[in-house]
């Protein structure tokens, strides 16, 4: 057998091997294969690929290899578990940008040996400009689940980058027609580049979650086309697989927050509206505050409990604590249910992986369709960190930044307790009325803490 037979048929290997991955990570049980079965593959790729010895010396590869690998050893050892929504966002980013970096080299390679035939042109176009969007657009991004970056508006915004795309469009096809002439593809990446800002800086409120999933799909699509830079079926396959299902995330995610991907990327979005309203009109001297013992009683007569995670719930690292509540309610008979909105927390599936290392059960996790018809039947609700996906306001304030977004009905149940630490927005920025319903109960303070609190004080009720 040939070098290259064997590389095809190592590609062939890790192409079925990223499929079944893939497939496995459909169901939460079948997940770990799936992801040994994904990285499998990916161990295999690289291994093929450094044998197709066309690309690089082993010299430099070695060395790119150690810096690498320090550089996510690090990450891996610094990065809190909750910023990890923003570092999957930079991934997303660096996806985008090697693409770009990759494809440029490979084609001003291609036009001074004079191989730089139109086909290749377009390849190499629609790589730069998707994976600068995505580089810049996933900056942005980051920054914006820090919660360090806030836009305050500007009204040209919408032109401004209609016009950006309709240039950037235009200089594709100028690198496609002429692809020995450089200077197109410089100016397509600076429009890229800046496109990408323009795009997502001014996203915020409740679409930022679609953004994510969208910025996914792009840097899959930039390593398929840049797959096609270099002739490389796998990086087109793979990549293909990124995209695909990145957008099929971002269809799911559209869906949950009842939004067309046009509203998300078109219209002129909330977070400038966030904030503006004084938070003294919403809850006035209407809020209740409760204590642990007071919950543990209302606990204690119970027959059904529902419990709603949010992103504070991952602050908190209150999922060992919820889950010691959960088995000491079972056992003196009660229900005891988890609610799920799609985009609680800052990543697609967020709570669920929080819940599961806990080892809390799949079957009691209902998602947001199944849950809601049920909170009229719920003795207690306790939400627990969350506070946008439960905000009535989505449904009954038509002026409202989350307006439309489908919540979580919590406000539904007999009792609502809600934990956390002030009267804070969330990542929306828009007080939230639940605080003030009359059903309502107040518990202030570290989501863990207090249900430590409140398991401590069911034994003694
Ligand atoms: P929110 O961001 O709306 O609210 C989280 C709440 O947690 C805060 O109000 C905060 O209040 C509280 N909190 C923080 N730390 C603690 C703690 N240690 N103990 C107790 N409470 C704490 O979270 P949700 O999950 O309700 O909503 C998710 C939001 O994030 C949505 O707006 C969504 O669009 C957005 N988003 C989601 C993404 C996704 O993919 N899931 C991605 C990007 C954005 P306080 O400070 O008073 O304690």
């Amino acid at each position: 057998m040939t070098t290259p037979d064997i590389i095809s048929i190592g590609y062939l290997i890790a192409a079925v091997l990223f499929i079944l991955g893939l497939k496995g990570l459909g169901r939460p049980r079948t997940a770990p294969r799936g992801n040994l079965m994904g990285a499998s593959g990916m161990l295999l790729a690289v291994l093929v690929t450094m044998l197709d010895q066309a690309i690089i010396s082993y010299l430099a590869l070695a060395v790119a290899l150690v810096i690498g690998s320090a550089v996510g050893a690090l990450l891996a050892v610094k990065v809190k578990m909750t910023s990890m929504p923003e570092l999957v966002a930079l991934f997303n980013g660096f996806g985008g940008g090697a693409s770009v970096l990759v494809a440029i080299a490979s084609f001003i390679e291609a036009i001074e040996l004079g191989r730089a035939d139109n086909q290749l042109a377009t390849a190499a176009a629609a790589t730069a400009l998707i994976g600068a969007v995505t580089f810049t657009g996933s900056v942005i991004a980051f920054f914006k689940l820090q919660e360090s970056l806030k836009w305050s508006g500007f009204t040209g915004l919408p032109l401004a980058r209609a016009m950006v795309m309709v240039v950037a469009l235009l200089l594709v096809v100028m690198v496609a027609l002429q692809p020995d002439t450089r200077a197109w593809l410089w100016a397509l990446v600076a429009a890229g580049l800046i496109l990408g800002v323009i795009s997502t800086v001014a996203i915020g409120g409740a679409d930022m979650p679609v953004v994510i999933a969208l910025l996914n799909a792009f840097s899959g699509v930039a390593a398929s086309t840049t797959g096609f830079v270099l002739d490389n079926p796998l990086l087109i396959i793979a990549g293909s697989l990124v995209g695909a299902s990145g957008l099929i995330l971002t269809q799911i995610m559209c869906k949950a927050m009842n939004r067309s991907i046009f509203e998300v990327i078109f219209s002129e979005t909330p977070a400038a509206v966030a904030g503006g309203r004084d938070d003294s009109d919403v809850y006035g001297d209407r809020v209740t505050s409760t204590s642990a013992e007071e919950v543990a009683m209302l606990l204690e007569v119970a027959d059904r409990v529902v419990i709603v995670p949010g992103y504070g719930l991952a602050v908190a690292q209150a999922q060992h604590a919820v889950r010691d509540l959960m088995t000491s309610l079972e056992a003196s008979g009660k229900e005891v249910m988890f609610g799920i909105h799609p985009v609680a927390g800052r990543m697609p599936g967020h709570m669920n992986v929080l819940l599961a290392e806990a080892e809390i059960g799949y079957e009691h996790l209902l998602d947001m369709d199944q849950i809601n018809p049920t909170f009229s039947e719920t003795d207690v609700t306790i939400v627990i960190g969350a506070n946008d996906v439960v905000n009535p306001a989505a449904r009954n304030d038509p002026s409202s930044p989350i307006a439309g977004m489908p919540i979580l009905d919590v406000d539904e149940s007999r009792t609502v307790v809600v934990i956390k630490r002030s009267l804070s927005p969330g990542f929306a920025g828009i007080a939230n009325p639940l605080f003030a319903a009359d059903n309502a109960l107040m518990l202030f303070g570290d989501g863990k803490q207090a249900v430590i609190d409140i398991a401590a004080a069911l034994v003694t009720v």
